[in-house]
């Protein structure tokens, strides 16, 4: 008996969400929309569509200013400055009412 693997299916002929008379290119690896060339935009090595990679882009400005680390580096700073002061100012004030 011969077995016989089925055809090879050819996926039917993609199209761009966007543009449905051009074939798709890409597609966007957060909504998984198919893409054109003019649709599709890399990004970090990643197809993203334009609503995507806005969203993807805010997220990253919001971030990116402050780390969280530089906050407590300066807040640590801050408290040990103000901690040594208040210190030395204890002991002058202790110094002399003693
Ligand atoms: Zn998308
Ligand atoms: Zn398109």
């Amino acid at each position: 008996m011969r077995y016989t693997s089925p055809p090879v299916m050819t996926p039917a002929l993609q199209r761009c969400a966007v543009h449905e008379q051009r074939p798709a290119f890409a597609r966007c690896m957060s909504c998984s929309k198919m893409l054109c060339q003019e649709c599709a935009t890399q990004w970090d090595g990643i197809w993203h569509c334009a609503a995507c990679l806005s969203t993807k882009r805010g997220a990253a400005v919001k971030h990116r200013p402050v780390p969280a680390w530089i906050a407590v580096v300066t807040a640590s700073l801050i408290l040990l400055f103000a901690g040594a002061r208040v210190m030395v100012w204890t002991a002058a004030v202790i110094a002399g009412l003693f």
